[in-house]
């Protein structure tokens, strides 16, 4: 069977057909701009490309999982949108809805650095920072859905003065560690700074961030993804910093002289999230 994955963006919206990472028939990848040429764009790809099973959305959010929409996200014209009921509708398939982070925890799980594991988080950051996972072999829903990017992180003021960036919270887990708050602290994307100093405090704001998950989830494995992530300096320094601020209290190998293998990059790369939605399109049919 053939299914449809949409990793659907703040910035940009891919998408493929196929059943894997060796069965990707034909992506797409195209800007976000308002909501109703986005889904028509992507609704136009779909159905030019012959019969789906199914169709999968890992998107930006926060989201309404239940209800299929994106509720109250900053980003202009898309609160409210009804993602779910336009794609069905467009489609006539099954559509099947999850955050971006959740898609991509799921195609790690199926393909990628989370084979075999039942309880484990993907954490990406990039322009903000998102958080999902599974726990005992679900993807982690609740009252909502989990909402890493925004919990709170210690934040010393005379180290870093800078305000955060996150229009709800300021100095939260995104406002102070996500690509945009790099951007405007420094006044260079994270891909242009070179500076020791700024990616030891980005450092020190991940393993903050990294330590509340490992001591309130107990993943079995954190994959951090993201733009940020990919300096080749930064984890390591933050596997350290991890280890230092647990300060020994968690007895497991995995913290210790597993760490390596404990905090790790996406296997499937860039490609996590639409893999993710493909196989999300799998488990709706
Ligand atoms: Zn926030």
């Amino acid at each position: 069977m053939t299914y449809g994955g949409v990793e659907a963006g703040g910035t940009k919206w891919v998408c493929a057909i196929g059943d894997g990472p060796a069965g990707l028939l034909d992506t797409v990848t195209f800007p976000t701009t308002t909501p109703d040429e986005t889904i028509a764009r992507a609704a136009g790809f779909f159905g030019g490309n012959g019969e789906l099973a199914a169709v999968g959305v890992g998107s930006f959010g926060p989201i309404d999982v239940s209800r299929g929409t994106i509720t109250t996200t900053p980003k202009a014209g898309w609160g409210n949108t009804a993602l779910v009921d336009a794609l069905r509708h467009e489609l006539h398939v099954p559509v099947a809805f999850d955050t971006d982070v959740n898609a991509s925890a799921l195609g790690e799980q199926r393909w990628g650095a989370a084979a075999g594991l039942e309880t484990f988080c993907y954490i990406t950051v990039g322009t903000g920072i998102g958080g999902g996972g599974m726990a005992n072999g679900k993807l982690m829903h609740g009252l909502l859905h989990p909402e890493i990017g925004h919990i709170r992180i210690p934040h010393d003021r005379e180290r870093d003065p800078f305000e955060g960036v996150c229009p709800y919270h300021g100095d939260c887990f995104e406002g102070l560690a996500s690509g945009e708050a790099i951007r405007v602290r420094w006044s260079r994307p994270a891909e242009e700074l070179d500076d020791e100093a700024a990616w030891e405090l980005e450092a020190e704001y991940l393993a903050l961030g990294l330590v509340n998950v490992v001591c309130t989830l107990s993943p079995q494995r954190i994959v951090l993804g993201g733009g940020v992530p990919k300096r080749p300096t930064l984890l390591p320094l933050v596997r350290r910093r991890v280890q230092a601020l647990l300060a020994g209290y968690l007895d497991a190998p995995e913290l210790g002289e597993g760490i390596d293998g404990f905090i790790v990059a996406p296997a499937l790369g860039d490609r996590a999230g639409v893999l993710g939605a493909i196989e999300l399109a799998r488990t709706a049919v």
